[in-house]
């Protein structure tokens, strides 16, 4: 069987040997884009030689890149535990030509490796191209000779990619692996799409065009290349089996939960245990990228990342702070690849430990609350707006915490009263301010904050409500 560790050295080692410069990962707190909260793609560190203002002494790189996707508009908190395919943390191997080769080499290049080195079964392969993208569709068939039913055509935006309003951008290749029958779920583009049968491994972007105002596209006079493949998912595959938290790494932090914790990962435990072990990644590896904990901005994501772990730990019976005695699992598993998990081991476990005793009680008065008040709610009825703003102000409940607590009764919140409750505690916080030797930067904020709206003021991708506190 294939280790984590050893898939991503093949990965680069194959791109290697195909003239591509291997650049180390880039920290989860992107340098060069203020706007975007968390690194979430191989690309992001390359963003400027895409654009050409930006040269690199290579034309050709390969990286095994960390991502976050929680917050912004990459979101996938919420599948967390439940898909068998979405991390919060997961890395992203890619390789990348910066005007140097196009579509027909990366369709080479990527069947090459998932069918020769990788040797996956060209029967459980299929492949959709953007419906317009003909030379993309001929190449699938020439150099993979795969037949015309599993090159499937996709219209809508999953399959043409944009970096912004403006700036490069063009169609894209997504390589699908069938993991068999006995799993719910259709092919790409069918309506049970979003299903585990059928799940994507490897995304090939082919960089075109350029779009130069709403109305205006050009084509680049040298088109680029961006791909993204799941470690966790490829790993999945060559492990021959169709779930990421089944992989060796997952294993291993899920079997160190249940040990610390002596609840098997079976029937609803079995989700805390990946949220547990899930979250823990993306905890770790945020804070030795130098986020911590906060009420705003990227620390309120790690925040509310590390308290939606601390529920299910209480879930599944801890009384004690869990989390932060999973760390020397984690590095012992990711350390070598990532050697900032050793140097920052010690403030991981502490940032961990403290959040964990921190909110350990209001965690308990809080969560029984929520029991009281939703005893006579069942599945379609909706928590009032105003206590899940009361379990925020007053026990730290993030927003995105009361919703995942509530899920599994089918009880939602009413988010709309939430957040007018939140703007309501705002404006009496404004009155008790005025008169009472409010500073300059104090009314600056406030005037800006009226002018943008809250969310615009954050200056990030924020989509729901939970972006907003
Ligand atoms: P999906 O449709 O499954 O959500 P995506 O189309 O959003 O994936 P891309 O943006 O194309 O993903 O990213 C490139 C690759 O990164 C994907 O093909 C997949 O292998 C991997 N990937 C994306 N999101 C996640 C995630 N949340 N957890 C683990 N791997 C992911
Ligand atoms: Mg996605
Ligand atoms: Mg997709
Ligand atoms: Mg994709």
């Amino acid at each position: 069987m294939t280790g984590v560790n050893e898939i991503r050295s093949a990965f680069l080692d194959y791109f290697a040997r195909h003239g591509h410069e291997i650049v180390p990962s880039s920290p989860l707190v992107p340098r060069n884009d203020p706007t975007l909260m968390f690194t979430n793609a191989g690309m992001v560190q390359f963003k400027n030689v895409f654009t050409g203002a930006e040269h690199r002494p290579y034309s050709r790189a390969v990286t095994a890149q960390k991502c976050v996707r929680a917050g912004g508009k990459h979101n996938d908190l919420d599948n967390v535990g439940y898909t068998a395919r979405h991390h919060t943390f997961f890395e992203m191997l890619g390789n990348f030509s910066f005007g140097d080769y196009f579509k027909p080499l990366a369709i080479e290049l990527a069947w090459n490796l998932v069918t020769r080195e990788f040797e996956l079964s060209r029967d459980r392969l299929l492949v959709t191209v953007y419906a317009e993208d003909d030379e993309a569709f001929s190449l699938w068939r020439k150099i993979a000779g795969l037949p015309e039913e599993r090159i499937i055509r996709i219209a809508t935006s999953d399959n043409f990619w944009a970096m912004g309003d403006t700036g490069p951008c063009g169609p894209c290749s997504e390589i699908f692996f069938d993991h068999g029958a006995h799993i719910p779920g259709g092919p790409p583009g069918s309506p049970d799409q979003d299903g585990d049968r059928f799940i994507e491994i490897w995304n090939l972007v082919f960089m075109q065009f350029e779009q130069v105002t709403r109305d205006e596209r050009i084509p680049l006079p040298r088109p680029s290349i961006d791909t993204g493949m799941g470690l966790e998912r490829i790993a999945a595959v060559l492990q021959g089996t169709h779930d990421n938290y089944d992989t060796d790494l997952f294993r291993r932090l899920i079997e160190a939960s249940v040990e610390l914790t002596g609840v098997p990962a079976t029937g609803t435990a079995r989700p805390s245990h990946r949220v547990i072990a899930d979250h823990l990644r993306a905890a770790a590896f945020l804070i030795a990228d130098g986020v911590l904990p906060s009420n705003e901005g990227r620390g309120y994501v790690l925040r509310r990342i590390m308290r939606r772990a601390m529920r299910h730990a209480e879930l599944l019976g801890a009384r004690e702070p869990l989390m932060w005695r999973l760390v020397p699992v984690l590095v012992a598993e990711m350390g070598r690849a990532y050697p900032e998990l050793h140097r920052a081991e010690a403030l991981i476990a502490e940032t961990l430990k403290l959040e964990e005793t921190r909110f350990r009680h209001t965690l308990a008065r809080g969560l029984a609350l929520l029991n009281e008040a939703t005893e006579n709610l069942s599945a379609g009825d909706r928590l009032a707006g105003d206590i899940a703003f009361k379990l925020y102000d007053t026990y730290g409940f993030p927003l995105d915490l009361t919703q995942d607590a509530l899920k599994s009764r089918g009880i939602a919140v009413d988010t709309e009263g939430f957040a007018a409750a939140m703007q309501r505690q705002r404006e009496e916080a404004r009155r008790a301010w005025a008169g009472s030797g409010e500073t300059a930067t104090e009314a600056v904020w406030f005037a800006l904050r009226d002018r943008l709206g809250a969310t615009e003021f954050l200056g990030y991708d924020t989509e729901t409500a939970e972006g907003v506190v």
